[in-house]
């Protein structure tokens, strides 16, 4: 690295926030000069592969020469206009093809600008439903813990209790219910008994609730954990039987990931509130997007607002529906479901046999999405480090080692993420309080 860059770190270490850290402790961040594939360059001349398609979104590589030229083209012709009053092609298409992938009973489409506030979109559309209905009453959620749907405040309000840190906010997050998280795992023998707390919060308090939000089968960044499909099966019996709408949040499990198109299907259920993210522009922009059904949309247009009450400036900003459309297009054309089912094999054969090392607790692993979770809690700065050095990039959390790699990775670049991962678990002085290997 040359005194330039030292200069720029310098300066990000000082004036800028990173995600979840410290202005007085700051850990250190990495320059990145140029990305291309699934290859990030790093201004110290490391290549590293990258094992986190930049948090859930990057799935076809870093600059992709078909977004590439869709955003460019879009560029030529408007960045944007006001979504009041004016409409384009980009967010016409957009909301056609969404339509025409996700669930039938999903008609009418929001656009929002990220993850938190297609979650913030979706909770509105649930609670001005109930009152359109008059039922102003049903004006809290359900949940179920261990989750995370977004920082914004409703959002948070959703997220996992502890892990959520609802302790710092309290008096300002809106208090909601929170059913036990699911124990059976996805490949497990399902328990009826897993559905018991659910069950239970709705009987107790149904004439209080408007929606149910989860996770449908991965819950994300509250655990990397995988559920039973039949979970989210009897979750929307329940919302069923007790006049709640169920709010599915695949922000993160959206486009493939979990080895559907979306997580909903490995239950076949439909939710009447979607909401997508992350991967929906390939990882270009941000842009995220609520869907409802029909008869949501008509219970909130025919209600005393009369409308729905959101509208954000960037809305359908059309460069990024111009990066979703053609990420749309590549996801089919790249043949997803086979690009998924490929690294879901492989993750399988090179993860799951690191259960037996000592540091390690479990391993699992559904589509492109391969989990290590270990006895202690990484040290942060010094794994990140050591990834860098085995020329990968995977950013760890708490006890959770994990990988979602871009669809496009090769055979050679996911066997040196997971080589990376085994070189770590089998590394002590990592791990906060090492554990002598004992199994
Ligand atoms: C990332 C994520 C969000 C929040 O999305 P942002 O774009 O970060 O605001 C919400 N829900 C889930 C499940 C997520 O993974």
């Amino acid at each position: 690295m040359n005194k330039k860059h030292t200069t720029l770190l310098s300066f990000d270490q000082e004036h800028l926030w990173h995600p979840y850290t410290s202005m007085s402790k700051p850990l250190p961040s990495y320059l990145v000069e140029h990305a291309q594939g699934v290859t990030l360059t790093l201004a110290g001349g490391e290549y590293v592969v990258d094992g986190m398609s930049s948090w859930w979104s990057v799935v076809h590589g870093y600059n992709n020469p078909a977004l590439n030229l869709a955003m460019k083209a879009q560029i030529d012709t408007f960045s944007h206009v006001m979504f009041g009053g004016l409409t384009h092609k980009p967010a016409i298409n957009l909301a056609e093809k969404l339509i025409a992938l996700t669930p039938k009973k999903l008609t009418k489409v929001f656009l929002a600008d990220s993850g938190s506030v297609a979650v913030e979109v979706a909770i509105k559309m649930a609670i001005q439903y109930q009152h359109s209905r008059n039922k102003a009453h049903k004006n809290r959620l359900l949940t179920i813990k261990n989750g995370y749907h977004g920082d914004t405040f409703a959002a948070m309000s959703v997220g996992d209790p502890v892990n959520g840190m609802h302790q710092l906010f309290q008096g300002f997050i809106t208090e909601n219910y929170f059913a036990e998280a699911p124990q059976c795992g996805f490949y497990d023998d399902f328990d009826e008994q897993d559905l018991a707390s659910v069950k239970h919060q709705l009987e107790q308090h149904h004439d209080r609730i408007a929606a149910l939000i989860l996770e449908p089968i991965v819950q994300g960044a509250g655990g990397m954990r995988f559920y039973h499909p039949q979970f989210l099966k009897g979750c929307r019996a329940l919302c069923d039987q007790y006049d709640v709408l169920l709010i599915a949040d695949e922000i993160a499990t959206g486009f493939g990931r979990s080895g559907k198109l979306f997580a909903c299907e490995h239950a076949n259920i439909e939710p009447d509130i979607l909401c997508l993210g992350k991967a929906l522009t390939g990882g270009y922009l941000t842009l995220a997007a609520t869907l409802c059904s029909d008869h949501v949309a008509q219970v909130i247009s025919n209600g005393e607002a009369g409308v729905f009450m959101h509208g954000p400036t960037f809305m359908g900003n059309p460069l990024a529906c111009s990066a979703a459309n053609a990420s749309l297009t590549l996801l089919i054309e790249n043949d997803w479901h086979a690009q998924v089912m490929n690294i879901e094999q492989q993750l399988k054969a090179q993860l799951l046999p690191l259960v037996d090392l000592g540091n390690v607790e479990d391993v699992r692993v559904l589509g492109a999405i391969g989990v290590i979770e270990a006895v202690n809690p990484v040290i942060m700065d010094k794994i990140q480090k050591r990834f860098v050095e085995l020329g990968v990039w995977i950013r760890p959390f708490g006890k959770l080692v994990y990988v979602m790699p871009p669809y496009v990775i090769s055979k050679e670049e996911l066997t040196k993420l997971t080589d990376a991962m085994r070189a770590v678990m089998q590394d002590d002085s990592l791990f906060q309080c090492p554990k002598a290997p004992t199994k």
